[in-house]
């Protein structure tokens, strides 16, 4: 992405809202090239084998939340390569992506019932993109329909909740969302909640409180995954505390090799692999690089020193949904005349041509997933790219299409085909299976 306004729309999108930043020399889809200088390599065969046995499971896309953003909700057109998003069927299907958890993300400053309305429309969203591509997509809640999806070679579609904001401190939206489909929830966003800390807000419970505790339990005794992306430490080792079942990070990386706080620390990931957990990897550049997170705080104090750019979106992210009597089209037209202050963000592409952001790459995902490896072992590691949810990030991987290149890098480093299947799949279907073996009321099926 090198257009300022698309950076500036894509800044929030998904919520890593001011953690993320600019892509830098993203220069858009590297669809028609998976694979392409290695093919007939071994690497390259190896990784097909294990693609072919065991498709990526991501555990988190906000594909949703750009629908929102840019197309009034409308999931017309997904059967085709299109610019200015990073997931469309073609590219799910070059990636070997096999079931995909969805992200329901809200802001984490909405009123909470505001946001309870925003991931309704969502659910909403996925469920009409899953009917709209019947011959490439499949609802799936349970680890035997991830399965069923392979054996047809459908993509199975899940769904994640991002941010306990959304179930507005109400056990009765949490089961709702469950009822709907959702398979895990992210227990904060961005903000802190009553009754969880968020590793991007200043402390405030500092753990769970009691309400925190009443709802693990209950996701726990209805069978979604505690989500435990986007929280403090604190809130960390007292779910990992308290939870029944094993706990997933859907999109964080580790701390160890770059200092973030959406990173997992070297302890915490012991004790997510002693209870059984999956930690998947994020690919935004801002958290796997301290340099280039530095660089996006300096764009940034730069940028809005600079003052608005001119004929910029303003710097609102989250439009308002169509109304009743709107078509998405009506939608976005009425979007596009609203004016409001303009991002800082949109001067970001401009800072970047005098100050090239440092350079993430395969490689540095690479050393990332091999700490988790290292600390948390090789049963208790999987990938949640965060793709849609950001335009910073690897060269290399900045869309759907990209896993089997950092699949293919790790292979020639020695990972053999069952390490590869426990990443790619294998590893989060045992973790999907556990929370449905441990729901003692599921309300999944
Ligand atoms: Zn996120």
């Amino acid at each position: 992405m090198s257009d300022a306004d698309e950076l500036a729309a894509a800044q929030t999108i998904g919520g890593e809202v001011a953690e993320s930043a600019v892509g830098g020399s993203a220069g858009g889809s590297a669809a028609g090239s998976a694979g392409g200088s290695a093919r007939g390599s071994a690497a390259a065969e190896l990784v097909a084998a294990v693609l072919a046995e065991t498709p990526i499971i991501d555990g988190h896309n906000d594909l949703p939340s750009v629908l929102r953003a840019r197309a009034g909700y409308s999931v017309a057109g997904l059967d085709q390569v299109g610019p200015g998003r990073q997931t469309d069927l073609p590219r799910l299907r070059q990636g070997g992506v096999g079931a995909q958890f969805w992200s329901v993300w809200t802001p984490p400053d909405l009123p909470e019932a505001q946001a309870a309305v925003g991931a309704l429309e969502q659910f909403d969203a996925i469920r009409r993109l899953v009917a709209a591509y019947p011959e490439t997509l499949v609802f799936a809640r349970t680890a035997a329909d991830i399965r069923r999806a392979w054996s047809e070679g459908k993509i199975a579609s899940l769904i994640g909740v991002e941010g306990g904001h959304a179930i507005a401190g109400s056990l009765g939206v949490l089961r709702s969302f469950a009822r709907l489909g959702a398979r895990y929830l992210t227990l904060t966003h961005g903000r802190n909640t009553a009754w969880a800390d968020s590793a991007t807000d200043q402390p405030g419970v500092r753990g769970l409180t009691e309400d925190g505790r009443a709802i693990v339990a209950e996701l726990n005794r209805v069978g979604v995954l505690v989500d435990l992306s986007h929280t403090s430490k604190d809130t960390q080792l007292a779910a990992l505390a308290v939870s029944r079942a094993p706990v997933i990070f859907s999109h964080s990386s580790a701390f160890a090799v770059s200092p973030h706080p959406r990173n997992v620390t070297d302890d915490v990931l012991e004790a997510l692999a002693a209870g059984g957990g999956v930690v998947q990897a994020i690919f935004l550049a801002d958290f796997l690089d301290e340099a280039r997170s530095q660089w996006t705080a300096e764009a940034l104090a730069w940028a809005k020193a600079q003052g608005p750019a001119d004929g910029t979106p303003g710097a609102d992210f989250w439009k308002p949904a169509p109304r009743p009597s709107q078509t998405p089209e009506q939608a976005l037209a009425e979007q596009a005349e609203a004016t409001g202050p303009a991002s800082p963000f949109a001067r970001l592409g401009e800072y970047a041509e005098a100050h090239p952001p440092p350079p993430v790459t395969i490689a540095t995902v690479v050393a990332h997933i091999e700490h988790l490896r290292e600390v948390a072992g090789i049963d208790h590691i999987g990938i949640g790219s965060d793709f849609d949810g950001t335009p910073s990030l690897p060269e290399g991987l900045q869309d759907v299409s990209g896993y089997p290149r950092l699949l293919e890098a790790l292979a020639e480093r020695g990972w053999s085909r069952s390490d590869l299947r426990a990443l790619t799949g294998e590893n989060v279907l045992r973790v999907v299976q556990d929370a449905e073996d441990a729901a003692t009321d599921p309300l999944f099926a």
